[in-house]
């Protein structure tokens, strides 16, 4: 059992439902105490303490802790890829997504980047990750064996293909099945694991094969479905091309069975208002993928809409590495209050953070283990400097947070000009999985 002392921000309720005012709590002076992966007490230094007199104490003074980030949609194998030059959707994925996938046939190659994979993402504060891997079975495996022995948040699961896609990366409706309910039995709530049934996107698979991927959610109901789903404008023509029976692209994964309260659909930038209508009643999630949807020239989330009272859809934050161009999710917050800016919409720092943290964990259903402090739950946290560049000291010399308008200002400052250097510490269940090099040189 260890404490932690620090300022702290986390969220307890929505900010785009309740007024952004009443959705967190923020301690100046707090105390977290940690106990076998758990949060055992929170609250301020002064009251936690007198409870506790003789543990030991990790002291963050100057320093502002939040619960650890989540990543709603990256790609392990793309990690390579990323920063890939010139093309847009469907021509990047040709050009470079798939002769850079073809590569973890190897499984010590998808080890190999696996293991670079989750350090990055510790070095980024990001604790929790949806994730897609390749359509080879034991890239898959490698990768949850890396999570497992990180005890990292990781919902992954292997990649279905079986058409448009190189012949080395289809597989068939068959050995999908077959493979990914081997996967599912080895991996599925396995620690801090879940498994995704994960068809790529409607242009990729068969009916045939999102028929299977409906009928594994069928005999495997508590497991999620990952996709991606109305990211660019000639992805829509293509699908509406394929499946011309459906009157929008939704109704195709609606058709297999893929669209409940566990799916997880990255981008949702061309979605009609019935479709956001039935993603709401259906309870999914969108994966809001900002720098991706700028860096290939996807086009702009409608964040707004997703989250109207009219129907509102649980909206998580997501690099989409390799198509995004950063792991940080402070970076990717920047890039969501850019693609709001251009559609006058203003994304304010409460929300943001919130969509990173607690927001992320209601969309994938995981909030009642991660997203905040509240006592029970898994100790993911990491530990922000708001002085971590010069520029970020000289914006903000101050050493505390002593005011809501401070406290705004400040993680405003670090969602637009903070990056992975503004995470000194990242703890994973408790344990400390990455400290930075220059915390303390200050
Ligand atoms: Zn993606």
């Amino acid at each position: 059992m260890y404490g932690v002392r620090s300022a702290f921000l986390d969220f307890i309720d929505d900010p785009f439902v309740v007024s952004p005012t009443e959705s967190y709590r923020y301690l100046e002076d707090g105390l977290l105490i940690v106990e076998d992966g758990k949060i055992k007490a929170f609250g301020s230094y002064d009251h936690i303490r007198t409870d506790y007199p003789e543990i030991e104490i990790i002291d963050y003074s100057q320093r502002l802790i939040i619960p650890g980030f989540v990543d709603t949609h990256v790609h392990y194998p793309q990690t390579e890829i990323i920063a890939s030059y010139g093309e847009q959707l469907l021509q990047w994925l040709e050009k470079y997504a798939f002769p850079g996938e073809e590569r973890f046939k190897d499984p010590l190659h998808a080890r190999e980047v696996a293991g670079f994979f989750f350090d990055e993402l510790a070095r980024n504060g990001t604790t929790t990750a949806v994730v897609m891997t390749t359509v080879f079975p034991e890239s898959t495996r490698v990768f949850f064996e890396e999570a497992q022995s990180r005890n990292i948040r990781a919902i992954a699961g292997q990649v279905m293909m079986d058409r448009n896609a190189p012949e080395s990366l289809l597989d068939n409706p068959e050995t999908a099945y077959h493979n990914n309910k081997d996967l599912i039995k080895e991996w599925h709530n396995r620690g801090r694991l879940c498994y995704t049934i994960t068809p790529r996107f409607a242009i990729t698979s068969t009916p045939e094969q999102l028929e299977v991927a409906g009928q594994l959610k069928r005999e495997f109901p508590d497991v999620y479905v990952h996709t991606h789903l109305s990211e660019n404008q000639e992805e829509l023509v293509t699908v509406s091309q394929l499946f011309p029976e459906c009157k929008d692209y939704l109704e195709v994964y609606e058709k297999a069975g893929l669209v409940g309260d566990r799916s997880i659909f990255a981008h949702g930038i061309y979605l009609s208002n019935s479709e956001f209508k039935r993603l709401s009643e259906a309870g999914s999630a969108i994966a809001f993928c900002p720098t991706s949807n700028m860096f290939i020239g996807s086009g702009l989330f409608n964040l707004k809409e997703a989250k109207s009272p009219a129907h509102p859809i649980a909206v998580g934050l997501a690099s989409d590495v390799g198509a995004g161009t950063s792991f940080s999710m402070l970076k990717t917050m920047s890039a969501a209050y850019k693609v709001t800016q251009l559609q006058k919409q203003t994304l304010s720092p409460l929300p943001a953070f919130y969509l990173a943290t607690l927001g992320g964990a209601k969309a994938i259903h995981l909030d009642s283990y991660i997203g905040n402090f509240q006592i029970g739950k898994e100790s993911d946290f990491i530990v922000l400097n708001w002085q971590a560049t010069p520029l970020m000291a000289f914006r903000h010399p101050q050493h505390s947070i002593e005011s809501v308008e401070k406290l705004n200002e400040i993680l405003f400052s670090l969602m637009i000009l903070g990056d992975d250097r503004s995470i000194d510490a990242t703890y994973i269940g408790g344990n400390l999985a990455y400290r930075n090099p220059d915390y303390m040189t200050w």
